[in-house]
């Protein structure tokens, strides 16, 4: 634990679980480290356990399974709108789509995706709607901008969209990427 006293998780082995091991370990920690305070992100199930030790909630956090993926607030820190929506478009999932519902076929190929886009625009030097630190654009034309809205869509020459969402704006083929909710 550093000075901060931050617990940076902690977990039983779910063989060895109501057997005192957390408690122990946390009457250790609690009473070794010159600490004046000590926090934790705890699971809900791990809650109960924290707060009968006198800890308190100081904040909710969301983790939200069945998310979505484009919000003004990033779901995958690092991957911005700009970069997932050319993701999105490789793997064919339109940008509304319930993270819960994917199946382990879109995950996989949302994961390749992911990696070939990102190691294309890598390789590019960046994107072309953005500028280096000496005003160069980057290399990769990106698919999905507004300045890639009036030429259609890379993939099927269709007409691609843009709508508003929560709080940004989003572009998507709705052809390539259907919205499909199983
Ligand atoms: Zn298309």
């Amino acid at each position: 634990m550093p000075k901060n006293g931050y617990l940076d998780r902690l977990c039983v082995h779910k063989d060895y679980q109501g057997q005192g091991v957390a408690t122990s370990l946390c009457d250790r920690l609690e009473t070794r480290f010159p600490v004046s305070h000590i926090t934790t992100h705890a699971s809900l199930t791990a809650k109960p356990f924290f707060e009968s030790r006198g800890y308190r909630l100081l904040n909710e956090q969301h983790v939200e399974r069945k998310g979505v993926f484009l919000t003004t607030e990033q779901r995958f820190p690092g991957i911005g709108n700009g970069v997932l929506q050319d993701i999105l478009l490789a793997a064919g999932i339109h940008p509304k789509r319930k993270i819960g519902t994917f199946s382990d076929l879109e995950q996989d190929n949302l994961l390749s995706c992911i990696i070939s886009v990102l190691g294309d625009m890598t390789e590019g030097g960046g994107r072309d709607t953005e500028k280096d630190i000496f005003g160069r654009r980057g290399g990769y034309r990106v698919r999905l901008s507004k300045n890639t809205l009036v030429s259609g869509c890379p993939q099927c020459r269709g007409q691609l969209v843009k709508e508003t969402y929560m709080g940004g704006s989003i572009y998507y083929c709705p052809s390539c990427q259907p919205l499909v909710n199983f």
